[in-house]
C-alpha cells in the first residue's frame, strides 16, 4: 500500500491507545547503502543501530541480510539516483497515510528518520518550493537526531529530540541548553528517568526532559559507552 513508509513498529503501534498512528520511513543507516545517511553517528551508535532491533535483525543461518535490510537498502539507494521521483513518493504516501489514518479515526504523525539522520528541512519537493513539513503544515513530524544546530525553529510541525550516544557529550549539554529534551539509551532505564518506549510519541513530552530507552537488537550487547550501563554484570 505504501511505497515508502510504514506502521510495523511495536512501539509506534502503541501510540493508537493515545489516538496518534504514526508511520515510518526506515532507510539503511550509516552508509550501508554506500551512501551515509547518518552525519553524526559515533562507533557505538553504528554497531548497535536500531536498525537491527526486530524482523531488521533477523537472518536465516548463514546470511548477513534479509528482505528488510534489501528493502532499506534500495530505498536509500532511491533517495539519492532519484531525489525528486522519491519526495513526489513520499508525499503520496503521507496523503494516503493521512486518509488511512483518519479512516481509522486516528491522527496520522510522520517519522522519517527511522534509521537514518537525514535533514529533511534542506530537501525541497519539486516545483512547490517547499519540503515535506511545509507541504503538510497542519501534520505533525517527529524524529531523533544527533546533528546540533538544525535549522528547524520556523517548522512547527516538526518536533525533533536529541540523541545521546557514546562521545557526544557536549552535544547533550548544548541540546538541553537549547530546549531539546535527550534521549539516551540504558540497558535498565533507573527509576526517575521517564521511559521513551512507552510511546514513540515524543512531540507529547514536555520541552527539555532527559529519557531512557532500553537496549534492543545489537545494543543488548553494546559495551562502546553508546548504553548506558548500570546493572552490575
Ligand atoms: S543509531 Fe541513528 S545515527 Fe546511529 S547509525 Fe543508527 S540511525 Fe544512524
Amino acid at each position: 500500500m505504501f511505497k515508502l513508509l510504514s506502521t510495523a513498529n511495536p512501539k509506534i503501534q502503541k501510540g493508537t491507545k493515545l489516538g496518534y498512528l504514526s508511520f515510518i520511513l526506515h532507510l539503511a543507516p550509516a552508509d550501508l547503502s554506500g551512501r551515509e545517511v547518518c552525519p553524526k553517528r559515533t562507533v557505538g551508535c553504528t554497531a548497535a543501530c536500531l536498525n537491527t532491533a526486530g524482523r531488521g535483525g533477523m537472518f536465516r543461518k548463514g546470511e548477513t541480510t534479509n528482505t528488510i535490510q534489501r528493502a532499506r537498502i534500495r530505498k536509500t539507494q532511491y533517495f539519492f539516483d532519484n531525489r525528486e521521483a522519491f519526495m513526489a513518493d513520499l508525499v503520496n504516501d503521507v496523503l494516503k497515510a493521512v486518509r488511512y489514518a483518519r479512516g481509522k479515526n486516528l491522527t496520522p504523525v510522520f517519522r522519517l528518520n527511522g534509521t537514518s539522520d537525514l535533514s529533511w528541512e534542506k530537501y525541497n519537493i519539486a516545483d512547490t518550493g517547499k519540503n515535506i513539513f511545509q507541504l503538510f503544515p497542519t501534520v505533525q513530524f517527529y524524529d531523533y537526531t544527533k546533528v546540533l544546530g538544525r535549522k528547524v525553529a520556523h517548522l512547527e510541525n516538526y518536533h525533533l529530540t536529541f540523541s545521546k550516544a557514546d562521545g557526544n557529550d557536549a552535544d547533550v549539554k548544548k541540546a538541553l541548553t537549547q530546549g531539546l529534551s535527550v534521549v539516551a539509551v540504558y540497558d535498565s532505564i533507573p527509576e526517575g528517568v521517564p521511559s521513551a518506549d512507552e510511546t514513540d510519541l515524543r512531540f507529547l513530552d514536555p520541552k527539555g526532559i532527559m529519557l531512557g530507552l532500553k537496549a534492543k537488537g545489537r545494543a543488548k550487547k553494546d559495551y562502546s559507552g553508546f548504553v548506558i550501563r548500570l546493572q552490575i554484570v
